[in-house]
């Protein structure tokens, strides 16, 4: 039997109806929530997720403000950006695109965001937050995943969940949520050995790798539940995930497509985190 779809895009435009209610009932309080997106240098993917998330807040009504910069931004540029919107008030939450242009260093303009605006999650404090259980801003594809297994009800205490890769800004993260969702997790990378015995294994297995069709029907359980939270994009210039849709589709219980699964799915989380910081 196919498996079911689990529909990214209908769960994240149902999530950004929700935010545009919350936003006009906020505007009676003469609150309105305000992103900050830096976007630095000449990357063309960067371009078009800005391009999307502004997108996403004009159509719920959060005020969206992008600041790009070419590629030789200087770090105190960047530095400066990030403290004047720290203490703008009409700013609750603070993106920097990533990949920033060499050779700026990253880390240490994520580390000077308010962790009271960094809605994506990615600095030391929310990520120390995540580790401890504690309250904070959660990264948006990680909370993306975990609310669509949650809509979709994917049983997850108990479970084996299998996350593929381990960045900090995805794979990381989600280990963490499925680990406080009491599954047993096992987090795979580059120097795995035998990933096919680990996922075959998994009740819930994510991709989060960066390469297409690294999953195939043969490393997938019966029945799984399986997330592809890859982006590629093949020579044809379309879009595929890092799992074999059309193989594992056959295989699993249900799964992602890409697009139109977790991508969306960034993004409405995104939108909840801006309107909670528009809030606290
Ligand atoms: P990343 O920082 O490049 O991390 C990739 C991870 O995959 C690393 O941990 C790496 O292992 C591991 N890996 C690489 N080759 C592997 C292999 N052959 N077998 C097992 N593991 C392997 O990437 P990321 O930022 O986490 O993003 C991952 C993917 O998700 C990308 O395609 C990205 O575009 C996509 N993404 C999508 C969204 C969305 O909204 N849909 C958001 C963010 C990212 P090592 O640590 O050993 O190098």
């Amino acid at each position: 039997m196919a498996a079911q779809i689990l529909d990214g895009k209908s769960l994240a435009a149902a999530v950004r109806l929700a935010v545009k209610e919350s936003v006009s009932r906020l505007a009676q309080r003469g609150i309105r929530p305000g992103l900050a997106v830096i976007l630095a240098g000449d990357d063309p993917a960067s371009r078009v997720y800005v391009r999307h998330k502004t997108l996403a807040c004009e159509e719920t009504g959060v005020q969206s403000r992008v600041l790009t910069f070419d590629r030789s931004v200087s770090q105190n540029q960047l530095v400066e950006t990030v403290e004047a919107l720290n203490a703008d008030p009409a700013i609750h939450g603070i993106l920097v695109q990533l990949p920033l242009p060499r050779p700026i260093d990253a880390a240490r303009v994520l580390a000077l965001v308010s962790p009271a605006k960094d809605v994506d999650g990615f600095h030391a404090m929310n990520l120390g937050a995540l580790v401890t259980g504690a309250p904070g801003f959660v990264p948006c594809t990680p909370a993306g995943v975990m609310r669509l297994l949650a809509h979709a009800q994917v049983p997850i205490a108990g479970r084996h969940a299998v996350v593929i890769g381990r960045s900090n800004i995805v794979g990381k993260p989600l280990a963490l949520l499925l680990l406080q969702k009491d599954a047993t997790v096992t987090i795979c990378h580059s120097k795995t050995r035998e990933l096919e015995k680990v996922t075959r294994g998994a009740d819930i297995l994510i991709a989060a790798v960066g390469r297409a069709k690294l999953v195939t029907g043969d490393m997938v359980k019966s029945g799984a539940c399986v997330i592809d939270v890859g982006v590629n994009r093949g020579a044809d210039g379309k879009l595929a995930g890092d799992v074999d849709f059309d193989a594992v589709k056959n295989v699993a219980g249900s799964i992602t497509p890409v697009p139109g699964g977790v991508g969306p799915m960034t993004i409405a989380m995104l939108l909840e985190n801006c309107l909670r910081a528009a809030t606290s």
